[in-house]
């Protein structure tokens, strides 16, 4: 029997009028179910995205949702809770492929998000995610890096004309992927800024994680925070505009920091944007196309989410003659698998997804696969090599980067 300690009134804050109508629309159909990767890769009963819509409705029709105001509350038990959390609420990468997968549309990705704030605050997130929670809370990054390492890839890699924390119009967002993990997008990107004669900088030792992992997690509260820090650090450097190689940073930059904030006024530019303009004013030159087979990959928070799809098929058109479409492209992309902090959640799922969407990759018959997101670079580099495979892996900085003329 479940004792008193073990029930609990769950807070409901981060559920609104638009998100709860956008959970009681959902009728249990699962035709979701063929959009997801993670149920792609698993077959698992408990990754169908409607199991935890149908989860999360069952907690607030327990606890009576607003009806409460009427007929008070009635406390969950704390076991409804963990088991969301050990069945399918990290069985997913949090790709938002669900939404445009169901007869609704409903918005099923922010619900997922309000899902693993309520699991985090009454303290049953998965123990991995607890970890990322400490190292973002106690270094800003969720690699248990130091934050002095942040900026390591400027000594090692030696991008040209490299400022940091220094006042400029335009600001380069690295983020915490490319400023630990994959080095070679950030000296890329540092170069390519560097030759078109922008005036730029760093953010510098004030950078922090965009909050992108703190969602995943479900701390939104440390979200706002590192929100408003790197807000602030902009604000203070004078910058008008904000470059970045990331799309889960270019997500929360672009619209989770002025949801959360209110208006911020800064100009928000993927690297794909900003190359592209970039090639219209004919300020990039590049030369000596690729001849090998090129393929793009969309990150699914540039694409889906950010509605980038064309900028980064102009510019792969001008830097490569022979490129291909992968069938499950654009806005119907399939995710690499990186999303959610995947990659040290559930390895498993990680592996899988990003295996198939190399094996997508081969089908076509690709010698390279192009993207705009260092989880997108990680997750297909790592799959490549797992499978001995020779498919080459570059974020499109680093092939502009290598094509720039003199
Ligand atoms: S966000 Fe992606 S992985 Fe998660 S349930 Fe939706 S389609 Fe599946
Ligand atoms: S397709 Fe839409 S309505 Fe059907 S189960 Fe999935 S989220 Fe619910």
């Amino acid at each position: 029997m479940t004792s008193l300690a073990d029930r609990l009134f769950i807070s409901l804050k981060n559920l609104d009028g638009y998100k709860l109508i956008n959970m009681e629309t959902c009728t249990r159909c699962a035709t979701c179910a063929h959009s997801c990767p993670a149920y792609a890769v698993t077959r698992e009963d408990y990754a169908v995205p409607a199991w935890k819509s149908v989860e999360f409705r069952r907690l607030l029709n327990r606890q009576r949702g607003s009806l409460s105001a009427v007929l008070g509350e009635r406390p969950v038990p704390r076991e409804w809770l963990s088991n969301i959390s050990t069945k399918g609420l990290y069985l997913c990468t949090l790709c938002g492929r669900c939404m445009p997968g169901c007869v609704f549309t409903i918005q099923n990705l922010e619900l997922w998000e309000v899902l693993r704030s309520i699991i985090y605050e009454e303290g049953e997130a998965s123990p991995s995610l607890l970890e990322i929670a400490d190292s973002l809370q106690k270094k800003m990054n969720p690699y248990s890096r130091d934050h002095g390492e942040r900026l390591s890839w400027v000594k090692e890699l030696g991008p040209e004309g490299v400022k940091e924390g220094q006042r400029a119009k335009t600001l380069y967002y690295v983020g915490c992927t490319s400023s630990y993990q994959e080095k070679t997008i950030a000296s890329s990107t540092a170069n390519i800024l560097s030759r078109m004669n922008e005036d730029w900088s760093l953010f510098g030792k004030d950078e922090w994680c965009c909050g992108d992992p703190n969602i995943a997690v479900g701390d939104q509260e440390k979200a706002e925070e590192f929100a408003k820090h790197n807000l602030e650090v902009a604000s203070s450097l004078g910058a008008s505009r904000i470059v970045t190689s990331c799309a889960h940073c270019y997500r929360m930059w672009r619209w989770k920091y002025p949801e959360m904030t209110g208006r911020h006024g800064f100009e928000i530019l993927h690297t794909t944007e900003y190359l592209q303009e970039c090639l219209r004013s004919g300020a990039l030159k590049l030369e000596g196309k690729l001849a090998a087979r090129v393929t793009y990959h969309d990150p699914c928070y540039l694409s889906r989410l950010g509605g980038v799809v064309e900028e980064p098929r102009n510019i792969l058109n001008s830097a490569s003659e022979n490129f291909v479409e992968m069938r499950e492209g654009k806005f119907d992309t399939f995710c690499c698998g990186g999303g959610a902090m995947t990659e040290t959640v559930d390895q498993k799922l990680w592996t899988k997804i990003g295996d198939e969407r190399l094996r997508q990759a081969e089908i076509i018959e690709a010698d390279f696969i192009i993207s705009g997101c260092p989880f997108c670079r990680r997750s297909l580099t790592q799959a490549a090599e797992r499978s001995g495979s020779k498919m080459q892996i570059l974020d499109i900085v680093e092939l502009v980067a290598k094509q720039l003329k003199d």
